[in-house]
């Protein structure tokens, strides 16, 4: 296994720059996820890695080698694509071994890797069967097992559950992720998924239009969200924005918002008047006669466990709330609003950054 760096990568085509001097590292075993809307360029960060694509510049270290400019078949790399290309005619057998065989390597000892991979994915029942008589789920675990079969230094995956149902997804991610614990291999596995890669990542990096917009654990960046966009592209429903205009000193730990002062964490930065957000996540909102900030519940949705309260503030900002289901709350009635102070995450409006706290 082995680490791959990624320093000031780039890539434009004719007509647009897809990837804009992206740098990241990746840790020998880890599971890192590139998280993005489509368009943001995430396939074509992957591309690059495998070598499928050439940079416009940057470069890309698999170890201690700098790979950029190699071919695909020189880097000792797997690439796991959406739409798994197995043959159909072959048993799976034959599937998982055709990487080896393409390497020409020796047949006895290609029957000991297909058996050693097929044990590692419980396929080995299947080894003889045709792929055409397989599950969807078990032709998954059959290209999986086709990757894995060849010992790569690191694994490249794009969106290999996208083409699944959403029962069915939940069920290969647990298994993608044991699989990943059993491997220890170092992989790149590229979603537009955020529940996908909060379940699954060591570390997310988070995508928007060419550019890296934060790094970090699944709980960093859904706890402090460097942007506007990462705060609302990770969690559902979305973090609230409750816009106000405010001057701000450097250790201020309150805000107005209308009439009502909410405590913050404190502040590290001064900052001129000017237009903010306060962002603020749906189960971090309470509610308290008490509070000043006066808001009307427009709806209610029941969710088992929660209850998603979606209301409108008296300034007019909608606001959702995902409160214990034994709150009785109604459409209609009127209540105050309060957060949890600490999971308080402000915002300029102009340029959507975090400010420092
Ligand atoms: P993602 O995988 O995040 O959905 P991609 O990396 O596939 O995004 O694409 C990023 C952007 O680059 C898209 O706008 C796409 O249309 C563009 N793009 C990708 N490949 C090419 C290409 N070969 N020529 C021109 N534009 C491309
Ligand atoms: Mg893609």
């Amino acid at each position: 296994m082995a680490e791959i760096r990624v320093h000031e990568l780039h890539k434009a085509f004719t007509d647009f720059t897809a990837v804009k001097s992206s740098s990241f590292a990746v840790r020998n075993g880890e599971f890192f996820c590139l998280l993005g809307p489509s368009g943001c360029g995430k396939t074509t960060t992957l591309r690059m890695i495998a070598g499928l694509e050439l940079p416009t510049s940057g470069q890309i270290f698999l170890g201690d080698e700098d790979v950029s400019f190699k071919r695909a078949s020189a880097r000792d790399i797997a690439f796991v694509f959406q739409m798994f290309a197995l043959y159909p005619h072959m048993n799976v057998r034959r599937n998982i071994a055709f990487p080896l065989v393409s390497q020409g390597m020796a047949r006895d000892e290609i029957g000991r890797q297909v058996e050693q991979a097929a044990r590692t994915l419980r396929i080995t029942h299947l080894l003889d069967k045709p792929v055409s008589q397989l599950s969807s789920g078990d032709r998954q675990r059959v290209a999986l097992g086709r990757a894995i079969v060849r010992q790569p230094l690191a694994f490249l995956m794009d969106e290999p559950l996208g083409a699944l149902d959403a029962e069915f997804r939940e069920v290969m991610c647990h298994e993608l992720r044991a699989l990943h614990d059993r491997l220890q291999a170092t992989t790149v596995y590229v979603t537009h998924d955020q529940m996908e890669a909060m379940a699954m990542a060591d570390v997310i990096a988070i995508m928007n239009e060419g550019v890296i917009e934060q790094l970090g654990a699944p709980l960093e960046v859904y706890e402090r969200p460097a942007s506007v966009f990462v705060a609302d592209f990770i969690g559902a429903p979305s973090m609230n924005f409750l816009p106000f205009e405010a001057g701000l000193a450097s250790g201020d730990d309150a805000i107005l918002i209308g009439p009502a002062r909410i405590a913050v964490p404190p502040l590290r930065e001064d900052l001129s008047p000017r237009a903010l957000l306060c962002g603020v996540r749906p189960e971090h909102v309470r509610f308290d006669d008490a509070s000043g900030l006066r808001a009307e519940v427009l709806a209610t949705e029941y969710l088992g466990t929660r209850t998603v309260v979606t209301l409108a503030t008296a300034q007019g900002t909608t606001v959702r709330a995902k409160v214990d289901v034994d709150i009785p709350v109604a459409r209609g009635d009127h209540v105050g609003l309060a957060f949890d102070a600490a999971k308080i995450s402000l915002f300029d409006a102009a340029s959507g950054r975090a400010l420092r706290s």
